[in-house]
């Protein structure tokens, strides 16, 4: 019977032309295999149905009741993809009111001063999760710069260290006599006394809270916020990289009142800090799986979190720290590389249960050492069984080697990289490191020429601006990193590196499609594809190169509906 119905499906004629919608007289790259740049685009149904010159796609697809966009020379390029977002905590962080850029410690002190004045004394004020590497002056700020309000007890979030004013100390009662947390650090001064900075010991605050809390429909206000603002920059997908359950019913409320804006992929990030007896046992329990869901919102890959963070030095690396560690982030033991969460026996029963389950592989892995740690896991597993086929990956993986890459293209791992953090984080991780140890830092010719899959993404986690937001989400600026390889500082960084503009822009379309299962669906404009589409404001491919970070979308059209801007 289904034979039959199969048969009588091909035998069907070619559907008459019938567009919803022509764009036409645009310069539309295709990001086909052959990068094929087009004139004209015919949607219908949310989908593309034809490419070509303007005669021949009006000529063949238009009917009188098509609607007609001239595009007027514009360039259109396939919706962009970031691969790698947190758009709740982000739509939250501007929520109730925004947040300046933390870029020196005076733009910190000029907060915790605005803020003061509003608040009763003896009200704690919390500087929202800040990265020392980003402020100017690359130190980790101690109690004298936060004394700048006598009344208010104030502290620093630097994620896993945190940094608190006199007052602050006092309150909390910590003074030289008092005893390290197990596993943190009071951390003295030459004078013997706490200079304010607070190793994994935050705890020992008392009254000092980091997370407001929000009702479920503001919950869902914030991410609808931040999701038409990801529209706005010009990207029709996104992958969230840290999904709980509860974070789960949040976009699906979204989505069952047809309020997504974008399409999302979400990534099941569990804790693994519990005992692995009953986190394998969640694995098995769940009934979530990689590619569960439909073309809007579906599950992607499985994820833990393998070491810290390079911007707070726990990101777990093949050499020490050093020195600039001390001041950058106010570590006290030279030879500290960091800190691996999970153990490597641990992690393989967890990654086993998961790829038992079908799940798409990775792990937040920064450090060198972490990335190491991670792909012998990786390699156990595919002993077990091929990895390739389940598309696993590193996450972020920014202190690649040689080695590395070559174990990941003999495995089939694909990675999912920051290239904002060239721009952000090598002038000063270059003082901790040395730059002659960071020649495999975001390797991403390395990646293409091994034929390694990159996808490209931004790990944006805070405030509501795309391009002042940490990090940017601007995907012009990130593709401007990846394809400059410049600092802050206005330094290359490797320039061997570098890839070309159709490489930057498969990383956000095609490449991030593949990571999610959806090259199929996504990531070029061809015909039968989902017509995801962002009409730009200057030409993507020869633009002059510092222009491609200031290119500003037009309009930006997911499932053939304009979602923002206008045609
Ligand atoms: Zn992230």
């Amino acid at each position: 019977m289904r034979g039959i119905l199969v048969a009588v499906l091909f035998c069907l004629p070619a559907p008459a032309a019938d567009a919803d919608l022509i764009l036409r007289n645009g310069k539309v790259v295709t990001v086909d295999t052959s990068f094929r740049v087009v004139e004209a685009i015919a949607v219908k149904e949310g989908r593309i149905t034809a490419t070509g010159t303007n005669a021949a796609i009006l000529n063949s697809e238009r009917t009188p009741r098509t609607k007609l966009f001239d595009l007027g020379g514009k360039t259109v390029l396939p919706g962009l993809i970031d691969a790698h977002v947190h758009a709740l905590e982000a739509g939250l962080s501007e929520f109730r009111g925004s947040l300046p850029v933390f870029d020196s410690i005076a733009t910190v002190q000029n907060y915790i001063r605005s803020v003061a004045r509003s608040r009763p004394k003896g009200a704690w004020i919390v500087v929202p999760r800040t990265l020392p590497p980003r402020l100017k002056e690359m130190r980790f700020p101690t109690k004298l710069d936060l004394d700048v309000t006598p009344d208010n007890p104030v502290a620093f979030d630097g994620s896993y260290v945190w940094s608190a004013n006199s007052l602050a100390l006092k309150m909390s009662g910590i003074t030289r006599d008092t005893p390290n947390p197990p596993g943190g650090e009071i951390v003295k001064g030459p004078d013997g006394e706490p200079n304010g900075i607070l190793r994994n010991a935050s705890q020992l605050l008392k009254g000092a809270t980091r997370s407001e809390t929000f009702r479920d429909e503001d919950e869902v206000a914030a991410l609808s916020k931040m999701l038409q603002l990801y529209a706005s920059a010009g990207l029709t997908a996104v992958g969230d990289r840290a999904v709980t359950p509860a974070k789960f019913a949040i976009f699906e409320k979204l989505k069952s009142r047809h309020q997504l804006p974008v399409r999302v992929t979400l990534t099941w990030r569990i804790d693994a800090a519990r005992p692995v007896e009953v986190i394998v046992s969640e694995i098995q329990a769940s009934s979530w799986a990689t590619n569960q869901g439909d073309d809007w919102l579906r599950f992607g890959a499985f994820k833990v979190t393998l070491d810290g963070g390079q911007s707070v030095g726990t990101a777990y690396q093949r050499m020490p720290y050093g020195a600039f560690g001390r001041q950058l982030y106010g570590q006290t033991d030279p030879d500290a590389r960091g800190t691996m969460f999970i153990d490597p026996e641990k992690l393989y029963r967890i990654m086993s249960a998961a790829r038992d389950k079908g799940w798409q592989l990775t792990a937040h892995v920064q450090g060198g050492g972490a990335i190491d740690s991670l792909l012998d896991v990786f390699q156990r597993l595919d002993r077990d069984k091929p990895i390739a086929p389940s598309r696993s990956h590193v996450m972020h993986g920014s202190f690649m080697s040689e080695a590395a890459l070559d174990r990941m293209q003999q495995m089939g791992i694909l990675v999912d990289v920051q290239p904002g953090w060239l721009y952000f984080d090598v002038p000063a991780l270059k003082r901790v490191f040395g730059l002659a140890n960071m020649r495999y830092f975001f390797p991403l010719r390395s990646f293409i020429d091994r034929g390694i899959i990159v996808a490209g993404g931004s790990d944006h986690m805070i405030g509501h601006d795309k391009n002042r937001a940490v990090n940017p989400f601007n995907p012009f600026f990130n593709m401007w990193a990846t394809i400059t390889r410049r600092t802050r500082e206005d330094e290359t960084v490797y320039p061997q590196e570098k890839v070309t503009r159709q490489e930057a822009l498969k990383m956000w379309t095609i490449w991030a499609a593949y990571h999610q299962f959806a090259e199929k669906t996504r990531g070029s404009i061809e015909p039968g594809k989902l017509a995801d589409l962002v009409v730009i404001d200057r030409d993507y491919l020869s633009c002059a190169e510092d222009d491609i970070r200031r290119i500003e979308p037009v309009a930006t059209i997911v499932n053939g509906r304009v979602v923002w801007g206008r045609l």
